[in-house]
């Protein structure tokens, strides 16, 4: 299949895109990796009459850190933060990067690209909620964060002004021990369900934590009756129960309500002992 006729505009600066925007209106979208959009484009559940090539801006191909916490780049590609090995605090987000698709898709899709086509199952939009990470975004108007809990609203759809672009994810709160875990039917599929867990430990000892769902609804969420069991003490099948337990499922034409719930209570209780082994605690 091809796509519908468009106009291509290749930006050189991130001012030149942010103008492109502007100028362009509604009618135009930006491509960084081109790995969900183009498949959008060739089914025609998207047809941009312009479209705005940010892939050369390497201004925004970066992870550093410093004290307001780890930023990544928009145009850094999951592969880069793959293969970077983030250190223990943030070692979650590069290891989380083998779910997502294939070797080819992971050397040209980005870090903002994810976040902005918002699937409800995408890895990094799983991490940034369940890490509180921040979106910073741009247009000729200026500059806004927004926290990753107010960013997603909907099946793909997020807080983003048609003339606004993300520039940066700022992770804030070091993660050290934090998993993420999913089942797809092969390999390389977006998952059906996903859970991502981040455990506060005092010594060996469990005090509490984030849970985070994707795949039960249309953006990825936090399971505060989980949070509630860790926070108290419980095990990690409680808190797995209390997830499975919390949510509004509803048969869809894949799968069963009792379906996802099974994956729900399977993957978080695994996600919970991942966290706790991912640096060296025993279970
Ligand atoms: C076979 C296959 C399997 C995949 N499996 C997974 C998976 O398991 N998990 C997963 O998370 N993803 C998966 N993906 C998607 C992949 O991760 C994409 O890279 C990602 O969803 C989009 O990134 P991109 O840079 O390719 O964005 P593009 O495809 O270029 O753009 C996607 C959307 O984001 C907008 N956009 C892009 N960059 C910005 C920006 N900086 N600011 C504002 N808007 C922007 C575009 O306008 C467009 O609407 C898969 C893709 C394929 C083809």
């Amino acid at each position: 299949m091809k796509p519908a006729r468009f106009d291509y505009h290749r930006a050189r600066d991130v001012q030149g895109a942010l103008r492109l925007l502007s100028d362009l209106g509604e009618d135009a979208k930006i491509i960084a990796g081109g790995q969900s959009l183009v498949a959008m484009m060739n089914f025609r559940l998207a047809r941009p009459a312009h479209l705005v090539d940010v892939g050369a801006l390497d201004a925004l191909r970066y992870v550093r850190r410093d004290d307001e916490g780890l930023h990544i780049g928009a145009l850094t590609t999951h592969l880069e933060v793959e293969s970077r090995g983030l250190d223990a605090d943030f070692a979650v987000l590069s290891e989380a990067m083998r779910w997502v698709g294939h070797y080819p898709i992971r050397t040209r899709g980005t870090v903002g690209g994810s976040i902005a086509h918002a699937d409800a199952t995408a890895e990094w939009c799983l991490l940034a909620v369940l890490l509180d990470a921040v979106i910073v975004v741009e247009s000729v108007r200026g500059r806004r964060s927004i926290d990753a809990g107010s960013f997603f609203f909907g099946f793909y759809s997020t807080e983003l002004a048609f003339d606004e672009m993300i520039v940066e994810v700022v992770f804030p709160h070091p993660a050290p021990h934090a998993a993420i875990t999913e089942f797809a039917e092969r390999q390389g599929d977006f998952a059906i369900v996903a859970a991502a867990v981040s455990l506060d430990l005092r010594g060996d000892e469990v005090v509490g934590g984030r849970v985070a769902l994707g795949g039960v609804g249309a953006t990825p969420v936090r399971s505060p009756e989980a949070e509630q069991v860790l926070a108290a003490g419980g095990t990690f099948d409680d808190c797995a129960e209390a997830a499975a337990d919390a949510l509004e499922l509803e048969d869809d034409g894949a799968y069963t309500a009792d379906y996802r719930r099974t994956l729900v209570r399977t993957l978080v209780a695994r996600a919970c002992k991942d966290a706790l082994v991912s640096q060296g605690v025993s279970s």
